[in-house]
């Protein structure tokens, strides 16, 4: 017998172990436990947590000789280009005080995915946006002539690991019966157990403090497949910005992503109870290791009213992203009018049935709700904007989850009676 205190998942005393059973038993309330099903419970899940390995090359002699920096003096971008490429404005704020600086620090790239996307065809994307954009604030009806579009490599950081998860919850299955008199509840309580390990490759991270990260989020996916190795002469005609967000420090945000995606992927597999709640979960990773490449973005700024608004669009795939807001008073008017449609056609097909009554009223207006929801949702998914990503899952390698522990340990019944109010009769 462990020194580990055992306490009765029914009534929390102390459990001793019976030899003769195999079992715990409960003094207090003469409940019996499998051992394998209360050790469960109490199992502490460590694990050394998800971490990569970081690189640390910084650029070499032969680069800095064939390279040059800049620094904005308006918006503090750093930047870095090839040496014969001129820069006349900060690909970021606009700016075209941007002055010769001297490159310092920095981890060399090891990979670059080149654009495909031409400058003609990403101002053709970001005119085209304002079509048909029923909640576009009016603000962007009018005028929207942009100064210029600028091209741009960002750094990001690109995390691979192959991660470990093992996650206990605690699951119940519920069901009542009725007699007569009686109603009975009955609780069955499982511990369940779930080990597995996920695969993860390239989950990108913008290492820029410059590019918001909802917007570099949302403009993944990018293919790694098509990048090229990373040299000078790649970025000439072209800024990159300066990695100024370490690896470090961006490793929190894929840690983040890997254990959303696992735990999310692991809970999926425990199914066939009423409930079902996490008690403790432990991770680790093998392999992690981080690349750092350079990707490409054209970036378009707005101003209106005094406020810039950001549109970037993916330079390999198109992808378009942005901060517009929502005009809430036009999608409101939407909301609205799809619901008054729904409601006013219901009320004339049941006038015609003449089912016009309260409750069936109600399933129109119900009905109408949802229309109007749907209506709405889908004019605000028109507008493309940026949103932050939570997951990793489409990183994961081939196969998804593999799970290596699937235990649905059965612990105890609980039984609730409750006796049933008979209504008095008259
Ligand atoms: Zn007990
Ligand atoms: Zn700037």
């Amino acid at each position: 017998m462990s020194t580990v205190a055992y306490k009765c998942p029914n009534c929390a005393s102390p459990l001793t172990f019976d030899g003769a059973s195999g079992k715990m038993i409960c003094g207090a309330c003469d409940s019996q436990f499998d051992l394998a099903a209360v050790e469960a419970m109490y199992a502490a899940q460590t694990g050394g947590g998800i971490d990569f390995d970081v690189p640390d090359e910084g650029y070499n002699a032969a680069d800095m000789a064939q390279m040059k920096a800049y620094r904005c003096k308006s918006c503090g971008a750093e930047l870095i280009t090839e040496g014969t490429t001129t820069a006349t404005e900060c690909p970021y704020c606009g700016s075209p005080t941007i002055l010769p600086d001297r490159i310092e620090g920095g981890i060399r790239p090891e990979l670059v995915v080149p654009f495909v996307i031409s400058k003609e065809e990403a101002q053709k994307m970001f005119e085209d946006y304002f079509q048909g954009k029923k909640l576009l604030p009016n603000i962007f009806k009018k005028d929207n002539q942009i100064a210029e579009i600028r091209k741009l490599y960002v750094p990001y950081w690109l995390f691979d690991c192959d991660a470990d998860a093992t996650i206990v919850y605690s699951a119940e299955k519920r069901r009542t019966q009725r007699t007569d008199d009686w109603e009975i509840e009955t609780i069955e309580h499982y511990i369940v157990n779930r080990s597995g390990t996920m695969s993860f490759e390239n989950i990108p991270v913008d290492g820029s403090v410059k590019l918001d990260n909802k917007i570099s989020e949302s403009l993944e996916p990018y293919d790694l497949t098509k990048a090229v190795p990373f040299s000078p002469s790649v970025l000439s005609g072209s800024l990159a910005d300066h990695a100024d967000v370490d690896a470090a420090d961006c490793e929190k945000r894929a840690v983040e992503r890997v254990e959303n995606s696992i735990t999310t992927a692991i809970r999926n597999t425990v199914t066939g109870y009423t409930s079902v709640s996490e008690r403790s979960k432990g991770f680790s990773s093998k392999g992690g290791k981080v690349t750092a490449v350079l990707l490409p973005v054209w970036l378009i700024t707005t101003v209106k009213d005094g406020k810039t608004y950001t549109f970037a669009i993916n330079g390999q795939t198109g992808k378009l992203t942005c901060d517009v807001p929502t005009d809430k008073g036009k999608a409101f008017l939407w909301g609205a009018g799809a619901f008054a449609g729904v409601m006013g056609v219901g009320a004339l097909i049941l006038y015609l049935l003449k089912q016009l009554a309260g409750g069936t009223m109600l399933i129109v207006g119900i009905v109408g709700l949802i229309v109007a929801l749907c209506v709405v949702g889908g004019l605000i998914g028109q507008l493309k904007q940026a949103a932050s990503q939570s997951s990793a899952a489409g990183y994961s390698r081939e196969g998804g989850l593999q799970l290596s522990l699937k235990q649905d340990l059965f612990l105890y019944t609980k039984t609730n009676r409750k006796k049933i109010e008979k209504q008095e009769q008259a």
